[in-house]
């Protein structure tokens, strides 16, 4: 099911927690709604799910009218065709599983699917075998699975998740995570989740729709708001690295990004990189682009370790650029010490230039 919102706004009192929302998503694709706290996400999800009703705009679901405020059109929740899982379950304590995932084909009237569809669901969640037993009797993680099943049970063809999985530990959540998205693909849903954490939308999604104050600020695959971040806001929520500010200076035939006037950083020589001299930038930088080293050698710059994490197959360090503040990431297969002097050059192919003079720059 397609899903397209036209023009979706929500104001609670003053604070308008959605500005004017125009969002397409395609028949069966994984989208993660992905910001910080307070941004709109929530809103929106219950937005699209009829839990909340938009001031302003325009729902469809391929080309079934859902909510439009304008001709007073207002599909109920039930009607939608959608299943739910938030982030505390939401299970009846009183209820056994069985029941739990039986409550909404029964609220529809549908008695006779109910014990195939029942049985269906928890298998597809792996959890068949506890039909009998209560919520209070399960993990953490097999009653998210319960509300997943309850969330599938109905056949939805649109399955909303906010924040599904923030409630578990780091190990679970890696599982249900490639649960999640193997079932949502098996059974063709579209899928909308939300989520703050960069890491789940990258693996999960294959949209990610980044939202700041209300706002969208980029949609697009993983990779694309990663490497080519529309904006600021984007490239530093998105992903580790550094956004630089500087100054375009030519010399001997080679751009610069001129940082201060000791520190100047090659730039990408690309055809279509014809700045002036003097032209404001903004890029980004990422970890993978930079080549950090403890030796030195006349051709790389000079920098000074900050932090250093070990993440297993690699450690990630921050280092400051010798004659500026700058903070930068780079991935390193030794270890080094905060103090340490680091040596690194760029590869000067894949910076992404992000702004030009203030105004965003499109390649
Ligand atoms: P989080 O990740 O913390 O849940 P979010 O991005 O999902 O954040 P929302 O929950 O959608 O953000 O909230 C957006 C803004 O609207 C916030 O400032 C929030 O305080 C406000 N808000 C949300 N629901 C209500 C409500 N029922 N009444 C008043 N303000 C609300």
């Amino acid at each position: 099911m397609d899903i397209a919102l036209h023009g979706i706004e929500k104001s609670f009192g003053k604070l308008q927690a959605l500005k004017p929302i125009d969002l397409h998503i395609n028949n069966g694709d994984f989208v993660c709604l992905l910001g910080p706290s307070g941004c709109g996400k929530t809103t929106l999800l219950r937005i699209i799910g009829g839990l909340e009703n938009a001031d302003e705009g325009r729902i469809q679901f391929s080309d079934r009218l859902i909510f439009d405020q304008a001709k007073k059109i207002n599909v109920q929740p039930q009607k939608r065709k959608i299943g739910m899982v938030f982030q505390d379950f939401a299970l009846w304590p009183h209820m056994t599983v069985f029941e739990n995932v039986a409550y909404g084909l029964r609220a529809q009237g549908r008695k006779a699917e109910v014990k195939d569809k029942v049985s269906e669901a928890l298998a597809n969640v792996q959890l068949g075998e506890h039909a009998k037993r209560y919520p209070h009797q399960l993990s953490g993680g097999q009653q998210q699975r319960v509300a997943i099943a309850r969330a599938i049970a109905n056949d939805p063809e649109i399955i909303l998740m906010d924040e599904p999985l923030s409630a578990l530990d780091a190990t679970l959540r890696d599982e249900m995570r490639i649960l999640l998205q193997s079932l949502v693909k098996k059974l063709g849903m579209t899928a909308i989740y939300v989520t703050h954490d960069q890491h789940e939308a990258m693996t999960m999604a294959d949209q990610i729709v980044v939202m700041n104050d209300g706002n969208i600020m980029q949609q697009g695959s993983p990779e694309d708001v990663y490497r080519e971040p529309e904006n600021e806001t984007v490239a530093r929520f998105v992903g580790k690295g550094a956004v630089l500010e500087g100054m375009h200076r030519q010399a001997d035939g080679i751009d610069y990004l001129q940082l201060n006037h000791q520190t100047r950083l090659p730039l990408p020589q690309k055809e279509h990189v014809d700045f002036a001299d003097g032209t404001m930038l903004t890029v980004v930088i990422r970890p993978e682009q930079i080549n950090l080293t403890k030796a030195p050698a006349e051709t790389l710059l000079a920098g000074t370790v900050k932090t250093v994490s070990f993440l297993g197959e690699k450690y990630e360090v921050s280092f400051t650029v010798d004659g500026s503040d700058e903070l930068l990431f780079a991935n390193a297969k030794e270890r080094m010490a905060p103090g340490d002097q680091v040596y690194f050059n760029i590869d000067t192919k894949s910076i992404h230039i992000i702004e030009k003079d203030g105004m965003n720059y499109v390649e």
